[in-house]
């Protein structure tokens, strides 16, 4: 097993993940097999309890593991399946090294931070490395470990500790450490500074580990004498050095580090003499497409925490995807889902009209997952609309659940009907409290991972968009499902609960026929989609906004992004916009 450790200097937020994922990407490339393992220095034993408000989304995985975001670049930009234990939190370490403590397997020595913490670390990542993502037998060529935070937080030390021994261990030619750091221009004099860096790697020298590659991010191509400073300060030869410098988007950094050769760096630092050449011809014309597109396709977010798009970060990728696929470039309208409220109409008249005119303004809406009440109403306005107004609409986990209640206020005249998660003494108790285990605990209740989903009507949308399958398997995160007991009245007045759990009483999806494209899934299925593999129903939303839906129904839900030597295929057809903010990923390395 190699090992290449991914750590961050000088400030946060440099896109450690993102580049990290990229090395990935690039060693598979040049025919390895890769697996990746994050490391968060927070006692928080896993993401589920934390604010997708403070900390962007929680991701969920196969195995239920709520994990941090970046394991969805890891599996997207690798197309990999990971476990909860790819997430390595230090809430994680410390429980099992407790959990041994209490079963007296540390024979009655002191439990220290080094050995027992370190030790429990190193025997973690070594065991977890070991374990395919790709879905074939045996254990992966090299392991990319992502080390969270910057260097010199108190968090990390144990960490720290743990790579330094670790390295020691598995020995020279085994582990390589890309080191990515900052390089700040200063404007007045317009020169590129590398005090920071040099800073940054003294500090982990001086913890006991040393640099084989610098990941310099900047804003333009690190200038020669710029690269020589670095390389006689850090010790790290220059063809060691790669600028990660601001790209239009993403997917160029795998590019980047390519041109730069970076894998050559790598390959060679861990003795891997039978790499092939990297071949990310398809990565390349995919990325090419995504720059040049110009049609614009609108999608209204309907949501709660419009301010931190992180919080979205899947639900906005797998919209990404579909858009690339049909060709289109995508515009994020973000709705603030009480903007649309009556209340808001009341008090700020400006903003009520704002917030509807952009939702009338969309091609496609779409009303994510989410918990709690704020926003609720907003949400099932916006759903009234896309359903009467025959406007394409994806609804997500609480925004399927809110189409069924929309669905039964409207139609069915149940104009209490809500779910009893927001209205416990509904009378019309259309969602109900429905866990996988007790009924009276909140705790561990909710229904979380990859559960199968059967197709009941051949002949629907989301069917086709899944290749005509029979079943499909998805990731859930909820409590909450629509009432068994409502289902036959809630069909006969026109809504179709197309696909259903193997015992028929959890409701999957549900359309409606008679629109052109309504559709509400119990699932995420945003956690699967891939860049060149776009998630089925996120492409029934973009296709059906593009007006080109029927042509994708027809190939069962296959889209040739790009044909198999890398050249891009003739643009989807489709109705064209004008102006609008685009969606854009920042500096290129930001999520
Ligand atoms: N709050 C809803 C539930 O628990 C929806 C959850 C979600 O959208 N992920 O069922």
């Amino acid at each position: 097993m190699k090992y290449v450790l991914v750590t961050g200097g000088v400030v946060s937020g440099l896109g450690k993940g993102v580049t990290a994922s990229s090395i990935g990407l690039l060693l598979q490339a040049c025919g390895l097999r890769v697996t990746s393992i994050k490391i968060d220095p927070y006692l928080n034993t896993d993401a589920g309890t934390m604010s997708p408000f403070e900390h962007g989304e929680v991701f969920v995985l196969d195995d239920g593991g709520e994990v941090d975001l970046d394991l969805g670049n890891y599996e997207r930009f690798l197309d990999s399946t990971l476990t909860r234990d790819n997430n390595i939190t230090t809430g994680k370490i410390y429980q099992s090294v407790i959990d041994k403590e209490r079963k007296g397997d540390y024979l009655g020595r002191t439990v220290q931070v080094v050995p027992h913490v370190t030790d429990a670390i190193q025997e973690w990542i070594e065991r977890v490395a070991n374990v395919p993502v790709d879905g074939k037998e045996g254990p992966p060529d090299v392991c990319v470990i992502e080390l969270g935070g910057t260097i010199g937080d108190i968090e990390s030390m144990p960490f720290i500790e743990a790579l330094g021994q670790f390295s020691y261990k598995v020995g020279p030619g085994n582990f390589c450490l890309v080191h990515v750091s900052l390089v700040p221009v200063l404007s007045v004099v317009g020169e590129q500074k590398t005090k920071p860096t040099q800073h940054s790697v003294r500090g982990l020298r001086s913890l006991g580990l040393t640099p084989n590659i610098l990941a310099c991010r900047s804003t333009k191509a690190l200038e020669e004498n710029v690269k020589t400073k670095l390389s006689q300060f850090c010790h790290v030869p220059e063809v060691n050095i790669v600028t990660l410098y601001d790209v239009p988007n993403i997917w160029h950094v795998p590019l980047l580090l390519r041109d730069q050769k970076a894998h050559e760096a790598i390959l060679k630092e861990l003795n891997l003499s039978n790499a092939v050449k990297p071949d990310l011809a398809e990565w390349t014309a995919r990325t090419k497409i995504y720059d040049t597109l110009q049609d614009p396709v609108r999608i209204a977010m309907v949501g709660k925490y419009t301010g931190l798009t992180d919080s979205y970060l899947s639900v906005l990728k797998a919209l990404l995807h579909a858009s690339v696929a049909c060709h289109k470039k995508l515009v994020i309208e973000w709705v603030a889902a009480s903007d649309l409220e009556e209340i808001t109409a009341q008090e700020a008249p400006d903003v009520h009209k704002a917030a509807w005119d952009l939702l009338k303004g969309a091609d496609g809406i779409l009303v994510p997952g989410g918990f709690g009440d704020r926003g609720v109403q907003g949400k099932i306005l916006a759903t009234k609309y896309a359903r009467e107004n025959q406007v394409p609409f994806l609804g997500i986990c609480l925004g399927m659940q809110l189409a069924v209640v929309e669905f039964a206020r409207s139609i069915l005249g149940f104009h209490d009907a809500n779910s009893t998660e927001f209205e416990p003494e509904t009378s019309s108790p259309c969602i109900i409290f429905m866990p996988e285990g007790s009924t009276t605990h909140m705790g561990g209740t909710m229904r979380l991972g990859s559960r199968r989903t059967y197709f009941q009507v051949a002949d629907c949308k989301s069917a086709k968009l899944y290749g005509n399958a029979k079943f499909v398997d998805e990731r859930h995160r909820h409590r909450y499902e629509v009432n068994p007991d409502m289902i036959s009245e809630i069909e006969k007045a026109g809504l179709s609960f197309v696909g259903k759990d193997e015992t028929g009483r959890r409701m999957e999806i549900v359309e409606l026929p008679s629109h052109p494209y309504f559709v509400g899934a119990q699932f995420h299925p945003e956690f699967k989609s891939r860049p060149g593999k776009p998630s089925a129903l996120f492409l029934g939303l973009i296709a059906a906004a593009s007006g080109c839906l029927e042509s994708v129904l027809q190939t069962g839900g296959k889209v040739n992004i790009v044909s198999k030597n890398g050249v891009a295929n003739g643009s989807a057809m489709g109705k064209v916009h004008q102006n609008g903010n685009v969606y854009s990923n920042g500096n290129g390395l930001h999520h």
